[in-house]
């Protein structure tokens, strides 16, 4: 933290100087050491070896098979490749259930694979699907759920796969946020026919760009590996396209020194999450939103819940009055996916109340490997400074209180 103007108490919106000299980020954005990285790419150049399922992804796909507790991790390109070899995968037809608060890769992925989304609203206190808000937009044309484990926390993945059980429903979770988190005991990864996972760099377990689809099933996985490339195939199987969802081994090295340091990056990141949820506990208005039904967070995010009416400032303001600050928070997930291209198109299909409601409400704090405690301590402080100072704000901002 570096406090440019300690002895004002000027927001920056007001006209001071930005409390932070360089921009807080919101995102993970781990890095190794340098010396650490230099010798894994070492290693790469003397094997002569960049990708084709190399030692460092084969390692990779073993490491993580145990991490996640499942038979078959398959690593891939990204998560969202990985969502669409799965859909595609399991030969399915017609509609698949989506919930509308969730990234638009969650639904973007099954209009990929040639299928219909049907959107789903969330509970509005976990912000996950439920039964209750999947039964709702379920019809006979429906063959699959794409549920999504939001936020660190789940949408309690037995019960979702006892559901789609009984409708003879296939079920894939998008798990992007939920490396390493746990319901019930039980590790997010073998819920479902499959589960997929992000190591995007924003990501608790970052390759970079990357993500591993993990499944119990041998012949679902024999098909994973036969789309992802012919290198690492293992068993043939017949699939109905082939992709590329090849796994560089520059991407494997960044993971594995992520998986090795993924303890470390969890404890920082629930110690900032502790720090921001006592912080804002004393702010009218502002909430922590805790992770859902775990018993076990990776607290991959820190999500605010701004009330406008007891804080005094909208969530669009706080975020231009922070941002003024280089804290640079995010409206995530804004707007819904329903209100989306290509979705959009259709703009009364869907009502998604809770969803479009939590798409006004929502902001993203920092939290992460570039964020120290002081900094964290920092953003509550300047939150507290804006909401006190909520009339002058708004005013400032030009956005009415
Ligand atoms: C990050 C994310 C994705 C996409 O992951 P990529 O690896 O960037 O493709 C999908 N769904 C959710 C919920 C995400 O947060």
């Amino acid at each position: 933290m570096v406090l440019r103007d300690p002895d004002t108490a000027r927001l920056a919106c007001l006209g001071g100087e930005p409390a932070f000299e360089r921009p807080i980020p919101v995102g993970q954005l781990y890095f190794p050491s340098w010396d650490r990285y230099e010798q894994a790419m070492s290693g790469i150049f003397e094997r002569g070896w960049y990708t084709n399922h190399g030692p460092l992804a084969r390692e990779l796909e073993q490491r993580l098979a145990a991490f996640f507790g499942v038979k078959h991790a398959v690593v891939v390109t990204n998560a969202t490749v990985g969502l669409m070899m799965a859909l595609k995968c399991l030969g399915l037809a017609g509609k698949v259930l989506v919930p509308g608060f969730t990234f638009v890769a969650s639904a973007q992925a099954v209009t990929w694979a040639g299928l219909d989304v049907e959107f789903c609203d969330v509970d509005p206190v976990t912000h996950q699907v439920t039964e209750e808000t999947l039964t709702a937009a379920l019809d006979a044309d429906v063959s699959a759920i794409l549920a999504v484990n939001l936020w660190g926390g789940t949408c309690r993945p037995t019960e979702i796969a006892a559901f789609a059980r009984e409708h003879g429903l296939k079920l894939v979770f998008d798990s992007a946020h939920g490396v390493g988190v746990s319901c019930d005991g039980v590790s997010l990864g073998g819920f479902g026919d499959a589960e997929v996972f992000s190591f995007h760099a924003t990501k608790v377990l970052s390759a970079t760009e990357g993500g591993c689809v993990c499944t119990n099933d041998d012949e679902l996985a024999a098909k994973l590996r036969n789309m992802r490339s012919s290198y690492g195939s293992g068993t043939p199987a017949q699939v109905p396209l082939t992709s590329n969802g090849r796994f560089s081994e520059a991407q494997a090295a960044v993971a594995l020194m992520s998986l090795d340091d993924f303890a470390a990056n969890r404890g920082r990141n629930e110690r900032i999450h502790g720090l921001y949820r006592q912080g804002l506990d004393g702010i009218a208005g502002l909430s922590l939103v805790i992770p859902a039904d775990t018993d076990h967070s990776n607290y991959q995010y820190a999500v605010v819940d701004v009330d406008e009416d007891a804080y005094g400032l909208s969530r669009d303001t706080l975020l231009k009055a922070l941002r003024a600050e280089q804290v640079i928070v995010r409206r995530y997930f804004h707007p819904g996916v329903h209100r989306t291209v290509p979705y959009s198109a259709e703009p009364g299909r869907w009502q998604l109340p809770v969803t479009d409601r939590l798409c006004t409400r929502l902001l993203q704090l920092p939290i992460g490997a570039l964020v120290s405690d002081e900094d964290s301590l920092q953003v509550v402080e300047l939150v507290g400074r804006i909401g006190a100072n909520s009339a002058a704000v708004a005013e400032a901002l030009g956005l009415g209180a």
